[in-house]
């Protein structure tokens, strides 16, 4: 049986953990607050520290020093964080859904993940290129968010 197929989320080691992720690079997306309602949307603009083409982040084990507000995912806040995207493996695994088909832990190829549409890979803008007038053009639904599963 796989680990993550017979331990939680809080039995797993360091190295288990990280290789969980999918490496679409979702969680890196700046999200946007809509004024009148308070809810948060995601945009298509990228972390400062974000790689757009490898969605791998460019100096990890810094990140949150370098950038105050990236979160650390745990067993615990994964399924609290509204934003975190429900096709996330760590969040889906919390939930009990299992890894989909298209995890690279599952299909072997990390390119499943950009072929179902989860991956964030040469879609987003870089923090810094974005002039904060134009942020609320950004504000996008990502409406392939959850890839069909028949895919
Ligand atoms: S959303 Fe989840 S699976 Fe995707 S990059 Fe972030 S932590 Fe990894
Ligand atoms: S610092 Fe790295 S891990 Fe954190 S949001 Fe930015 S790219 Fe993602």
């Amino acid at each position: 049986m796989a680990f993550w197929e017979e331990k939680t989320l809080d039995q797993m080691t360091p190295a288990e953990w990280e290789a969980l992720c999918d490496g679409c690079g979702r969680c890196c997306l700046i999200k946007l607050e809509d004024e009148d309602t308070g809810t948060l949307i995601t945009s298509d603009v990228r972390c400062q520290l974000l790689d757009g083409d490898t969605c791998g982040c460019t100096d990890y084990p810094n990140r949150q020093k370098k950038v105050p507000d990236c979160i650390k995912l745990t067993p615990q806040n994964v399924v609290e964080i509204k934003w975190i995207p429900t096709t996330c493996a760590y969040r889906r695994l919390a939930e009990g859904k299992g890894l989909a088909w298209w995890h690279p832990l599952i299909s072997g190829d990390p390119q499943t993940v950009v072929d179902v549409g989860v991956s964030v890979k040469g879609r987003t803008f870089l923090e810094t290129d974005v002039d904060p007038d134009e942020w609320e053009e950004h504000a996008v639904d990502w409406p392939e968010w959850e890839p069909p599963e028949h895919l």
